[in-house]
């Protein structure tokens, strides 16, 4: 899908539009367990087209930190998405910041709107037309709070934003996508740059600009692969405030364009919060997913058996992933990459045709048959696989399913099929 991101200082209200913008949908809870923290990306829709929108608007520094915090907001959206809402408070001006930020979006040459936000009635209008000064063409007056110009901003962003996302623009049959994920200092950049050696092939990049490029293609055993988001991982920000959010904001773009994520997690370290969530953001996307765990050099017999145990207690809930254990920096075992990622993908694609489905749907209930509830047994009536990449089912039932009657399907499905290194969804249709 084509990325829409929200750029702005703190304050003008990025938030408030991204909620405008989402209107209902937000309150939709998705069915994917224990993953609504840090959530930077949204499905959205209008008149009928869908695109991702990249809320920069949980990132709210102090004001020390805004000059860095805003330009580092704006450097990850002119990297990945593939058009840009800057918002601006009518009441304020334009101030230095968003001369700055303008400059950079400017030299990206990526579509931008200016977004006049608090213009609450027409009187607001004149303010905003001072705004032209800034050179990002018409500033559009809006109020995100009452949903003023709103309609008219997203006729707008929908005639500038791609029908497919130009940055994930993928040739059929071209090399597959892969995002290196992980904290900082994990080894993200080790890894590439091993992996790359001599053959680094720059692509995508930026036409008539000074940036870096966005992807790399890289020969690794004789297969050709694309990383995705190479810029995020060589270029170094340093950021008093918002380091946290700066990386969950890349992470889950890095994540829009990708098919497969390697999470690197250092086997010198504990393992911490931070590299769950990072797998949470993976799983939430619906991406592979391959677990590398990386400075295996660094390994000695006693942090061998801790990191056993906090695979077991924090990795649970990704046993499914394939792991391999590595140093970026020796290079042992890299080779090993390849055959991961591709028994994730291949899993990712993974078809059941619907007879199959049946059979074995068919089975587990005559082995373990639903409880009856409230004097009924819901019935589940047929099933059928709607999607691939993640492989998604669904059930027909005559009544809705105990969770853990669903876990039961999920994980006998997974002992069937493997789907090693992919999420998998089962989800049900209530038939009345
Ligand atoms: P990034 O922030 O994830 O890109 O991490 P870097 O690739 O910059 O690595 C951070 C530090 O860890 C650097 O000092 C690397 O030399 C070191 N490092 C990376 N991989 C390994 C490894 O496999 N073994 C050891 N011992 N050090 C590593």
């Amino acid at each position: 899908l084509p990325v829409l991101a929200i750029v702005g200082r703190p304050n003008v209200g990025k938030s408030a539009l991204v909620n405008r913008i989402l209107g209902r949908r937000e309150a939709v809870v998705e069915d994917v367990p224990g993953v609504t923290r840090d959530r930077v990306s949204y499905k959205a829709e209008w008149m009928n087209r869908r695109f991702t929108l990249v809320d920069t608007g949980g990132w709210e520094p102090d004001a020390k930190g805004i000059n860095a915090s805003v330009a580092a907001q704006a450097e990850v959206a002119v990297d990945l998405a593939d058009a840009v809402l800057f918002v601006v408070d009518v009441n304020v001006g334009a101030t230095a910041t968003d001369e700055h930020v303008v400059r950079m979006l400017r030299s990206s040459g990526k579509p931008v709107l200016l977004v006049a936000n608090k213009a609450d009635d027409a009187r607001h209008d004149y303010e905003a037309a001072t705004l032209w000064s800034l050179g990002l063409g018409e500033p559009m007056p809006v109020s995100a709070l009452h949903g003023r110009g709103v309609a008219d901003l997203l006729d707008a962003a929908l005639a500038i934003l791609p029908e497919v996302s130009a940055v994930a623009r993928e040739e059929v049959g071209g090399p597959r996508r892969v995002a290196i994920l992980g904290r900082p200092n994990v080894g993200k950049s080790s890894l590439l740059n091993k992996a790359a050696g001599e053959e680094r092939v720059v692509v995508n990049e930026l036409a008539g600009t000074t940036r870096d490029p966005v992807d790399e293609q890289v020969e690794i055993s004789g297969k050709v692969w694309r990383f995705v988001d190479t810029a995020g991982i060589r270029r170094r920000v340093h950021l008093q405030h918002g380091a946290d959010f700066y990386a969950s904001l890349r992470t889950s773009a890095a994540l829009e364009r990708a098919e497969v994520a390697v999470v690197l997690i250092d086997v010198s370290q504990p393992i911490s919060e931070q590299d769950v969530r990072i797998i949470d953001l993976v799983l939430e996307s619906g991406r592979a997913l391959v677990l590398a765990f990386n400075k295996w050099d660094l390994l000695d017999d006693e942090r061998r058996r801790y990191l056993e145990r906090e695979i077991e207690q924090d990795l649970a809930h990704v046993s499914w992933a394939p792991r391999v254990n590595i140093s970026a920096r020796t290079g042992r075992h890299l080779e090993k990459l390849v055959p991961a990622l591709e028994l994730a993908l291949q899993s990712w694609d993974t078809r059941i045709p619907t007879g199959k489905f049946n059979a074995l749907i068919a089975e587990l209930v005559a082995e373990h048959p639903h409880p009856v509830r409230g004097g009924k047994q819901p019935r589940i009536l047929f099933g059928t696989q709607a999607s691939t990449r993640p492989p998604t089912f669904v059930l027909f039932t005559t009544g809705f399913l105990d969770p853990g009657y669903r876990r039961f399907i999920t994980r006998r499905l997974r002992e069937v099929y493997g789907f090693e290194g992919t999420p998998i969804t089962v989800n049900m249709r209530v038939r009345e």
